[in-house]
């Protein structure tokens, strides 16, 4: 055994401390700053919102702190009606360490299994509050979300372009200008929508089983749009979740020459079984799950096989972290994880850092091409999309801050603008 004595050890130690002196910063704080015995706790102060519309609706939450660290987080699409339920959740955060994330989702999420915290608005409010949390964390310990989600895999998330409100008609300029709009932003992926509740072909505005010519101009508007594209951009199709069983088999068969990237919600996702029949029915992959919420609404989705490819919104489906373990999930069954997105900057943003930390990702969607202005002043650091990708940024927490001059052009009217929401514990 070698003998060690004092002189030895204390070489050792000095040595040490030399080697902590010369260590970069981000080791030197975690030795320093972030041992139990030390670390300073932070403390929820104020919970505060902000409405607007955009495509669609989306609530902005601001979790503030006692040392001055404020949280941005968004809920989407089920939005409407979140603000009461986050001054709801506000008096289980004002006074907690916001860090604590998964504690304060469960809190949330538990005590509301009477009020709706299975799915739908609930879970979209709980979502915006969550995201401000890791917003929260990553500028406390000064890391990007993605280093406190597992580290990314990757340093650029891959981005599609949904076509906005402009509909595919063939031969139409107005169409052939937007294919061109994307591809000159460098997209490398793209989606459009098939149906079409005013297609005169339509013999009643209730029922949507299609009849022959509504699939023929479906059929037609995808080979006007592929034929228009190189072939190195994907192609997507969404029905929107409006079809019967009947009609999703007979498209997804119709649309296999395509070579589609997906068929999106041929059938509504909420009866597993027509989606597993549609999806066996044919060599196109298809994609759900837009408005499905939690691991617990995506389990049977993977369990029956029933999608090739979901899509959980990240700003709606429960939250970053709940995103990952939805991932995480499918990557058991070899599914790739395609996140519906139509947020502004703060959202996108928030998505993408899943997005690289995720060994499953496909692509994530892109809605704004009809707000480009907003877009791309929405948030102080500017455009995040770069030709097709949002490279992930070095900076703490989300990485963008809002713009409030220019959020607000898009505030709902009538609505607060980040006011001191009111929780009965006094201002709060
Ligand atoms: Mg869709």
């Amino acid at each position: 055994m070698q003998r060690t004595d004092r002189r030895t050890l204390l070489k050792g130690g000095l040595l040490s401390i030399a080697g902590m002196a010369g260590m970069p910063s981000l080791s030197a704080a975690v030795e320093q700053a972030t041992t139990p015995y030390n670390r300073p706790k932070l403390k929820i102060t104020e919970v505060r919102t902000a409405e607007v519309r955009v495509h669609g609706y989306q609530v902005h939450v601001h979790i503030h702190t006692d040392q001055g660290i404020i949280g941005q987080g968004e809920s989407t699409d089920a939005a409407q009606g979140n603000v009461p339920l986050i001054r709801s959740f506000a008096r289980m955060l004002i006074g907690q360490d916001p860090l604590n994330i998964e504690a304060a989702f469960e809190r949330i999420r538990t005590s509301g299994v009477f009020a709706g915290a299975q799915a739908g608005q609930y879970v979209t409010a709980l979502t915006g509050v969550e995201t401000a949390l890791w917003d929260i964390a990553g500028k406390a310990l000064g890391l990007p979300v993605y280093q406190l989600l597992g580290g990314r895999v990757r340093d650029r998330v891959r981005i599609y372009c949904d076509s906005g409100e402009r509909e595919m008609i063939p031969g139409d300029e107005r169409s052939l200008a937007r294919i061109k709009q994307i591809q000159d932003l460098g997209f490398t992926a793209a989606k459009i929508d098939i149906d079409d509740a005013m297609d005169p072909a339509r013999f009643d505005r209730v029922n949507w089983t299609a009849s022959n010519s509504e699939i023929d101009h479906m059929l037609a508007k995808i080979a006007f749009t592929r034929e228009n594209y190189p072939r190195s951009i994907d192609l997507a199709v969404d029905m929107h979740a409006r079809y019967d069983a009947t009609t999703g088999k007979r498209v997804a068969k119709e649309v296999e020459k395509f070579k589609l990237l997906w068929l999106e919600e041929p059938v509504p996702a909420e009866n597993i079984d027509a989606m597993r029949e549609v999806r066996a029915s044919t060599s196109t992959p298809i994609c759900c799950g837009e408005n499905i919420y939690m691991r617990w609404g995506f389990r049977e989705i993977l369990e029956k096989r029933a999608a090739d490819i979901i899509m959980p919104d990240f700003q709606k489906c429960g939250g970053l972290l709940e995103a990952r373990k939805i991932a995480d999930m499918a990557h058991t069954y070899y599914v790739p994880v395609a996140p519906h997105a139509v947020t502004s900057p703060i959202g996108m943003m928030a998505s993408a850092h899943v997005c690289a930390a995720i060994p499953n990702f496909l692509v994530q969607e892109w809605h704004w091409i009809d707000s480009l202005d907003l877009w791309r002043n929405f948030v102080k650091e500017g455009e995040i999309i770069d030709k097709g990708f949002i490279r992930m940024p070095e900076r703490a927490g989300i990485g963008v801050e809002m713009n409030e001059e220019a959020a607000r052009k898009a505030q709902v009217p009538g609505t607060p603008w980040f006011e001191p929401v009111q929780t009965g514990r006094g201002r709060g």
